[in-house]
């Protein structure tokens, strides 16, 4: 089995949180630096090549590289021929249809017989088919929001991620027709695909643990029923005697999103000495 050769963003809003997570899963290039274009990874048998984005899914298609990271977005738009791999939690965005503020339209529907701007004509022209919606869509590159402004279109259906960019060019959201984030996809049939899925395990163990928290407390043994009531682990709780006999310490892995919630409950519950901590990967 040759070397495994993987596509990276070399610019853009998926290059930091990519690189990141390189460097997270240990494999992280050797030779780190803007400008450079193929690098090969510190710990594993990888060689990365640095694209943009919008080349990646042409490139594990077309088999210059085994796999690579990119926007699921972008392998819609262009229909590639790949297999996704795995879902990485950042670069998450939706496309989203818009309109000026003072426009009619309050549904997607509304935009039937209208003219649209779009980066994603693709993706646009299926959902709309499916949708049974005519309209007319106007390819455009970049900065779709000004579309409107520029009369070049009555509406937008642009990629969305905190909706300001929206707001700042007096546009109002009036519905979503797809959802994206960030994607390791891999060669269909591609010889090493093994090796990639090896790698997606990897990095799926990095992402899997940023998403959770190591939980520590102290509680009780009165109080230890209410205190495991609380916690929202699929698993048991370890539960371990401390010296003094009536204290127990409970150790849980809980979601990030729910901590800030948890811990005000916790503490209501008898629960002390409340730690929680990163994990740092975690092979379900
Ligand atoms: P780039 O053009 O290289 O910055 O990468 C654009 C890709 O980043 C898109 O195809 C999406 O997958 C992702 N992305 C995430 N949030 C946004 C956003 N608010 N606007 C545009 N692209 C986004």
């Amino acid at each position: 089995m040759s070397r495994l050769t993987m596509a990276l963003p070399s610019k853009g809003r998926l290059r930091e949180p990519s690189w990141q997570l390189l460097e997270a899963s240990g494999v992280s290039p050797q030779e780190p630096g803007e400008r450079v274009l193929q690098a090969h990874c510190r710990n594993a048998d990888i060689d990365l090549l640095f694209v943009r984005a919008d080349d990646v899914p042409e490139y594990v298609q077309d088999g210059v590289v085994d796999c690579g990271i990119t926007g699921l977005d972008l392998v819609a738009e262009r229909s590639s021929n790949v297999e996704v791999l795995l879902r990485l939690g950042y670069g998450t965005c939706s496309l989203q249809a818009a309109v000026p503020m003072e426009d009619s339209a309050t549904q997607i529907s509304d935009l039937a017989g209208r003219r649209i701007a779009t980066s994603h004509p693709n993706i646009v022209a299926k959902v709309l088919g499916e949708l049974g919606i005519k309209a007319e869509i106007v390819q455009v590159s970049g900065s779709v929001e000004i579309s409107p402004r520029l009369g070049l279109a009555d509406a937008v259906i642009d990629l969305v991620s905190t909706g300001s960019t929206l707001r700042t060019n007096g546009l109002r959201s009036i519905g979503t027709i797809f959802e994206s984030e960030a994607v390791l996809v891999g060669r269909v049939g591609s010889a090493n695909l093994e090796a990639a899925r090896t790698l997606s395990t990897v990095l799926g163990s990095v992402i899997n643990a940023r998403a959770n928290r190591y939980l520590m407390c102290n509680v009780e043994k009165s109080d230890l029923s209410k205190v495991t009531a609380l916690l929202p682990t699929k698993g048991s709780p370890t539960v371990m005697d401390l010296a003094n006999g009536s204290t127990v310490s409970v150790h849980a892995l809980v979601p990030a999103a729910d901590i800030w919630s948890l811990l005000p409950k916790l503490e209501a519950s008898g629960a002390s000495s409340i730690l929680t901590l990163p994990v740092e990967r975690m092979v379900r």
